[in-house]
């Protein structure tokens, strides 16, 4: 049996019963699992159990202080999962799910999760349907090609096409292009994990259209093509564009596969970014399957596309792997919805926030960012040293590694604490902040906090931090 620390105080230890009964912890319950709230009870007489001083007792044991606690420990421990300000400036960052939903997407999730939906029914027959029925015409005439389908990443989309298309014989594809995306995603597993032979060819800086034809053999099925994504060769490079491609492949009877990875559907050089190959372009180029991921540059949910021509999204769609990857009906909505954006491509770059968060011009930041300081300093007041401070961006989600992206922050500094503690205080606020922590200060690059976060950056901050007048200040 556990020792009380002060066996005579024990009487003032009110019974788990008695905080049960209290209305406000009876509201409570309705609101939390009730497994949630009697360890929040009992958490709270512990810690009243260790701490209680013969001096203040009564004071420490008072019924409506201790249901106090039980509500301030409920509210702590919360949902695991949780929004957060993304203070980071990344604006794909794949630790914080990379791009944030268009708010008429994040609606549309609500609106079906609420209640059914034709996921695979089609309601004019009232037979059953197919759920890539509700994207596919969308997705075809958004990206030129015959015929699409979606799973649940883009990984999952590489490896239904490698093993739909190709296993059992070998693809070629150039060195420069065996990479590795975000630690677990290499290209050379995943065309082992689909039974597909490497044969790679060229150099890892320089690869020719004749290296290609030198490697076809009688057990080629395809070529491949594989966006370097998070990494660039800079200098003496060459690679084989996908039209060269395809029509080598084609003479030769093969299929010209790509994986394009972020894969966006409005040209981003016009908007001051790096210009980068769009989906339609690809597959005007000819290639017969190209597959892109869905919260990358498109800005929706977490997904996997893949386009092409109809023998081969069909032959994928067929394999047994589909099933295991195939989407689920939120997703699905959202990026319906996301996609409808690009029927309008000023419209998709105005409503799609990744989209916009990359438009906002440097001028636009530095006001954002003197509004922010500005309303920081009246909340916080002199306890916490505010400056803005110009500072460069990246892109995320392994898509434009090149691109200089000047932005934006708001540097926050408390005299005698750490950057590393101050960023951790945020990280505890409620929504948490992720900012960078930089030369002793921890920065809040404004590109990819929300306008509508704001005013909850202040409110968070002043928790944590102390309000104006608090601590001092
Ligand atoms: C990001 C990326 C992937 C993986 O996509 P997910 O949607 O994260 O699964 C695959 N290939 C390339 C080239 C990528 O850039």
């Amino acid at each position: 049996m556990r020792e009380e620390p002060n066996p005579g105080l024990s009487r003032h230890i009110p019974k788990t019963d008695r905080l049960l009964e209290h209305d406000a912890v009876q509201t409570m319950l309705e609101r939390y699992p009730r497994p949630l709230v009697l360890a929040a009870i009992r958490d709270t007489l512990q810690s009243l159990r260790e701490n209680l001083d013969p001096g203040s007792a009564d004071r420490q044991a008072d019924l409506e202080c201790l249901v106090e606690q039980v509500e301030q420990r409920l509210k702590a421990s919360g949902f695991h999962l949780k929004r957060v300000i993304n203070a980071t400036g990344v604006v794909l960052h794949t630790n914080l799910g990379r791009a944030p939903l268009p708010s008429h997407a994040a609606k549309r999730v609500f609106e079906l999760a609420e209640g059914y939906c034709n996921l695979e029914f089609e309601l004019e027959s009232g037979k059953r349907g197919k759920r890539v029925s509700h994207i596919q015409p969308l997705l075809t005439s958004l990206t030129g090609a015959q015929a699409a389908l979606v799973v649940n990443n883009n990984a999952a989309a590489v490896l239904l096409m490698l093993s739909g298309l190709a296993s059992g014989k070998e693809a070629v594809i150039s060195r420069g292009e065996l990479v590795e995306i975000g630690g677990s995603f290499r290209i050379p597993e995943v065309m082992a994990q689909a039974g597909v032979k490497l044969v790679e060819v060229g150099t890892t800086n320089k690869t020719y259209i004749k290296d290609y034809e030198d490697a076809i053999g009688p057990e080629t099925a395809a070529l491949l093509k594989v966006h370097p994504s998070n990494f660039r060769i800079v200098g003496f490079h060459r690679s084989v564009p996908t039209q060269e491609l395809a029509a080598l492949a084609h003479e030769r009877g093969l299929l010209m596969l790509e994986d394009l990875g972020s894969g966006c559907l409005v040209p981003l050089d016009s908007r001051g970014l790096p210009s980068e190959p769009t989906v339609q372009e690809i597959v005007a180029a000819g290639a017969d399957v190209v597959c892109f991921s869905g919260d990358k540059l498109l800005g929706g949910p977490q997904a996997g596309i893949a386009a092409g021509k109809r023998a081969m999204i069909e032959a994928m769609a067929k394999h047994p792997l589909m099933r295991a990857l195939r989407l689920d009906k939120l997703i699905l909505g959202a990026l319906e919805a996301t996609l409808l954006s690009y029927l309008e491509p000023q419209k998709a770059i105005r409503e799609i926030p990744a989209l916009a968060m990359l438009s906002q011009k440097p001028k636009e930041l530095e006001a954002r960012a003197l509004r922010l300081a500005s309303s920081l300093k009246q909340t916080l007041g002199d306890a916490v040293e505010i400056h803005v401070v110009p500072l460069e961006g990246k892109v995320g989600g392994g898509a434009l590694p090149q691109a200089y992206l000047p932005s934006y922050a708001v540097g926050l500094q408390v005299a005698g604490t750490k950057a590393e503690e101050l960023g951790a205080a945020l990280r505890k606020a409620s929504p948490p902040v992720v900012g960078v922590e930089r030369e002793g200060r921890v920065l809040l690059d404004v590109r990819t906090i929300l306008h509508q976060e704001e005013d909850l950056v202040c409110s968070a901050l002043a928790d944590v931090l102390g309000r104006k007048g608090e601590n001092g200040g």
